[in-house]
């Protein structure tokens, strides 16, 4: 047995049920858990007080108190991992990193440059621990990505139902260990290592960044968070998912995105309950994560370009910065569209009705650019993901994979009335209109108010047939 060898965490933030830790600990004697700031991931973060990078920061640190009890420790860099890398493996003189595969094109290059750096002396070895299947792996019959996903989701079942029952299953199984003892403590380290003893607020500052406690996102909370909605929610998923006024669905995203939850835990907490439509709803949703991560695998070109090639270039997009800027603050004079808005900067997180329908009218009653909404979200979103937001967006403007056809404009009175009835999603995150009367807020009656709230940006009606003529016309 080696020694040596570097656990890098990226997506998953967990000591528990954690591929590439159970797989070093098969191969090591010791292992070595570390962690990268990277510089080129960090451009993307440009306001300084971002709360993803406090949760992420604060995750690291209760990562490294709980290794420390382990008599180890989370070892952290900041910088590239193609700088950092290299220095390390020669220091501490081993021959294998283990990690957890990533699928987005960025980061696929980045891993192949490292490797490719790192060889002959030492290998990075990837293990798809972000996503139940790697993606590849589920093909059509002729040997294609499948672009529609439904059958996709069928065949994704099938595949798992093929890895055996439940409890010996393949791809849901529990990966156990125990990292007492197995932990190595380096007696110094190359390169920019920062210190998790100092706390959240410091290892931020370090970085150049700004702590900020969040209590609505609480790293620690991740599993109660999945347990509780498996116990209490599950059951009525399908039937109350939809609905804005209620917290019916699991809001596991972010923990899932940054890999504090394990998503074969969420795939096998769900199977162990007892079959009804709710699980397979919420099951289904799940699978949607994997289906856009394999398109994004397959066709890394739809990042910026529309998965459909008709639409690629073909649009005459509004450019007027106005229309962008009263949307992105939420100003639009539709309340359901300037509730979620505001759902979004106050909680980073927004309902997934929520965005759809303001998807759709960013895309068609603005006709403002898809990928502009996709950045915006990627600004704020505690979930963001960039295969499922890229897919969201694009479905949402007709210009995606397995899309609804162009003339399906959410319609966000009709939209309103269906899913905050009462309008209490509006009201909880525009309590200016705490005192009108609910019947009337998803209503054309709504404007006739004499209230302090703008009128609309577009005409629903007139916008809608301009979105509609001008798809049209491109896909005749
Ligand atoms: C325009 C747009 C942008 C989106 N951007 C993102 C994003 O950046 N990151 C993201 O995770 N999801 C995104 N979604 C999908 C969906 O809105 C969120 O996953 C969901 O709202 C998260 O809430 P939840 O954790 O309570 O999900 P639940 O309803 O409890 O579902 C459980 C998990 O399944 C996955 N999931 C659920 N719905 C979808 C879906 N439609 N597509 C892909 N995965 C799904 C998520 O990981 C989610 O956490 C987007 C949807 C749209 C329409």
């Amino acid at each position: 047995m080696a020694p040596v060898a570097i656990v890098w965490l990226r997506r998953n933030l967990r000591l528990k049920d954690n591929k590439p830790f159970a797989a070093a600990l098969r191969h090591v004697d010791k292992i070595l858990p570390i962690f990268i700031f990277d510089t080129t991931i960090l451009k993307q973060f440009p306001n300084p007080y971002d709360r993803r990078l406090s949760f992420l920061a604060h995750t690291l640190c209760l990562l490294h108190d709980a290794l420390k009890t382990l008599q180890g420790g989370l070892f952290v860099f900041h910088g590239t991992p193609l700088e950092i890398i290299p220095k390390l493996v020669d220091h501490l003189k081993v021959e294998a990193i283990y990690a957890d595969e990533d699928y987005e094109p960025a980061n696929i290059e980045r891993d192949r440059a490292i490797q490719k750096v790192l060889a002959p002396r030492c290998k990075l070895h990837l293990y798809c621990d972000h996503l139940l299947i790697k993606p590849g792996i589920i093909l059509t019959q002729s040997n294609q990505p499948y672009k529609v996903y439904t059958p996709y989701m069928k065949a994704f079942r099938a595949h798992i139902v093929h890895q055996g029952a439940l409890e010996h299953n393949r791809l849901l199984i529990e990966y156990r260990y125990a990292l007492s003892g197995r932990l190595f403590i380096p007696s110094a380290l190359h390169g920019k290592s920062i210190d998790l003893n100092l706390g959240a607020e410091e290892v931020l500052k370090q970085i150049g960044y700004i702590y900020k406690k969040d209590t609505l996102w609480e790293p620690k909370n991740g599993f109660n968070r999945l347990d509780n909605f498996l116990k209490n929610q599950i059951d009525h998923y399908k039937t109350n998912r939809d609905f804005l006024d209620l917290n019916a669905t699991s809001r596991c995203g972010p923990y899932l995105r940054f890999g504090l939850i394990s998503i074969r835990s969420c795939y096998r907490k769900a199977f162990a309950l007892a079959s009804n439509l709710g699980i397979t709803t919420w099951v289904n949703e799940l699978i949607w994560r994997e289906f856009y991560a394999n398109i994004l695998y397959h066709f890394p070109n739809s990042v910026h370009e529309s998965f459909q090639e008709k639409y690629r270039n073909a649009i005459p997009w509004n450019s007027k910065e106005e229309d962008y800027n009263r949307f992105v603050h939420g100003q639009t004079g539709y309340p359901i569209i300037d509730a979620a808005i505001q759902q979004l900067w106050s909680e980073g997180w927004m309902h997934n009705r929520a965005r759809m329908i303001v998807a759709s009218f960013f895309s068609k009653n603005l006709l403002l650019d898809w990928s502009k909404g996709e950045s915006f979200f990627a600004q704020h979103l505690m979930d963001y993901e960039l295969a499922s937001n890229v897919g969201g967006w694009q479905w949402s403007s007709a210009c995606g994979v397995d899309a609804p056809p162009y003339f399906r404009v959410f319609n966000p009175y009709l939209q309103g009335k269906r899913f905050d009835p009462d309008g209490q999603y509006v009201k909880k995150y525009l309590p200016n209109l705490e005192k009108v009367p609910g019947h009337i807020i998803h209503t054309m009656d709504f404007h006739t108010l004499h209230i302090d709230y703008p009128k609309p940006m577009v005409d629903y009606t007139l916008s809608r047939i301009r979105a509609i003529e001008t798809l049209k016309k491109i896909g005749l």
